[in-house]
Parts: C-alpha cells; structure tokens; sequence
C-alpha cells in the first residue's frame, strides 16, 4: 500500500499473483471508494487488504470502474459480495456486462487466449447496484469531497478516467499506456474497440485539467504528468500511422512489423525487464490484433463495404 495522493492509497492488485501488473485505488472519506478491484483471481487478496486496512463489511460506499477489461473490473461481483452496502459505478455502456457477465467474459477469454485463467471469470453484480456513469458524473465521498468520471475513450469505448480535484490526481486506466518494471510508458491499445483519434482527444482533456499526479493501472503514478501526457500522445500518434501504412501494405502481419519498427518495444521501455513483463503477459502482442482491428476500421471509407 502506497500513498500517492492525500487520502489515494495504491493498493497492488497482484494479477496472476505477481506484484506491479495491476493496481487499485482505496479513496478515503465518509464514504470510501474502491477504484478498480483488478481481476476476479485477484479479489481474496483485495477483500484481505482493506480488511487489513480496517474496512469492515459495511464501510466501503463505492466501487469504481475505469473500464469493463477483466484485469480492472472482474473481482467487482466478489468485492461487493464482501461489502454489501457498496454501489458498483461504470460507463454507461458497461452497465448490463456487470449485471450479465457471460458475454464480456467470454469475448475477453478470446483476447486472452492461453492467459485467460489467470484473469478468471467475472461474478454478476445485482442491478440495484450498479450505477450508470455519464460523462462528468460524480462520486460524493463526504464532506464535499467528490471523484469526477471523464469519459476517456481510446484504450477502450467504455473507458473513463478518475479525477479527484482535492489533490489533482488522475486515476487514468489506460488512457496513458501503461509502465511495467520501472519501465517507460507504452501504450495498451488491445482489441476490441481501439481508437487512437479518440485516444489522443482523451489525453488533451486530461492535460488541460493540469494534474498534479497521474496514476496508471500498470502500474502506478507516472513521472510528471504533462511530460508523460506528451509521450503518451506521440506515441499513440506514431503507433496509429504505423498500423494504418501496415494495415494497407499488407493486413496484420505488416501491422506487426510496422509497428516493431516504428515503435520498438525494447527501446520504448527502456529495459529488458520491462519489455520481457510485457511479452510474458501478452500485452504487447495484444496491440498488434487491437491495431489491425482498428485500421481495418479506419482505412475503410465510410459507406464502403
Ligand atoms: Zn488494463
């Protein structure tokens, strides 16, 4: 556990069991909030940590969602078995996955494939508790403290950002990329609703609110968060001119290598561990079928079949 803001306690969420992958966010008031609970294979050891941390079973108001990716949202059924006042707040368009998982779950066990048990499933959460997130909808802490959602769409259609305007902390997602071991920023762009116009469009609104602290789900603050914004943007910028050239040139295998020259993952990160930890989960492998997908969309003119 690790503050990163007065009151935003970074709690690891340990995805596959394994430190800096996944992370949550306890967000202390009267009425305390969970930011992404991580997997449902992660949930035992969330439940024990806010435990721990001396919540009981009826003293977490709010579980909050980032987006409907089982690595941030599938230990939401198991956390709010274990806290039965709290109320389950998500994207509009994540609403009926929370009340019926089986269809998120199972499109998410094709884009994991051979990873998919180290996720696990998702348990369904009883629609009187679950809320609909509109843009700019707000999350009341007590004692006029509040947490904003923003619509960040980009990582994915469903994906919002988590501002808290008392400390001006981002609990950002996806919308920066992610950086694994220590590593440099990469972006996450798997499938299956990747959009790297409206991605770039999600990081200038996230600029212009001038964080003090940006916080990314993988894992943890980044550095200072306009420096890190910028990279960001180039990077998306750079990785959706490259998939476009090879999604034209010659469909997915030349998005691959369009994007490994173009964007080398080694040199991006920085480290050799890093970019092994994002080998090993697939991740980065993951962009390539998320950006094919995407410029198939984006190199077809609308109207045409
Ligand atoms: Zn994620």
């Amino acid at each position: 556990m690790t503050d990163i803001a007065d009151g935003i306690t970074l709690i690891d969420t340990l995805l596959g069991g394994v430190p800096g992958r996944t992370s949550g966010y306890l967000v202390a008031g009267e009425a305390p909030a969970f930011v992404d609970p991580g997997a449902q294979t992660s949930a035992a050891h969330v439940v024990a940590t806010l435990r721990a941390a001396g919540l009981g079973p009826d003293d977490l108001a709010w579980i909050v969602l980032t987006h409907i990716h089982l690595d941030h949202c599938g230990g939401a059924g198991e956390l709010a078995a274990a806290f039965p006042r709290a109320t389950v707040v998500v994207h509009e368009r994540g609403v009926r996955h929370m009340i019926d998982p089986a269809r998120l779950v199972a499109a998410s066990h094709v884009v994991y494939a051979e990873h998919a048990p180290m996720y696990g499933g998702m348990s369904a959460i009883p629609e009187a508790r679950v809320v609909a997130a509109p843009d700019g909808h707000r999350v009341a802490l007590g004692a006029g403290r509040e947490l904003e959602m923003i619509a960040t769409p980009g990582h994915a259609r469903h994906h919002m950002s988590v501002l808290d305007a008392a400390t001006g902390t981002v609990i950002a997602g996806d919308a920066v990329g992610a950086h694994l071991v220590g590593g440099g920023l990469y972006p996450t762009v798997p499938p299956a609703d990747v959009d790297i116009a409206a991605g770039r469009a999600s990081l200038a609104r996230l600029l212009a609110w001038r964080p003090q602290v940006v916080s990314a789900s993988h894992f943890g603050p980044v550095g200072a968060p306009a420096d890190a914004i910028a990279v960001a943007d180039e990077q998306l910028a750079v990785m959706g001119e490259a998939a476009l050239r090879g999604w034209i040139a010659g469909g997915r295998d030349a998005v691959e290598r369009e994007i490994e020259r173009a964007l080398p993952l080694e040199a991006a990160v920085g480290t050799a561990e890093s970019a092994m930890e994002w080998r090993a989960l697939a991740w980065y492998q993951n962009n390539f079928d998320g950006l094919a997908r995407w410029a198939e969309g984006a190199a077809t003119p609308p109207g045409a079949a």
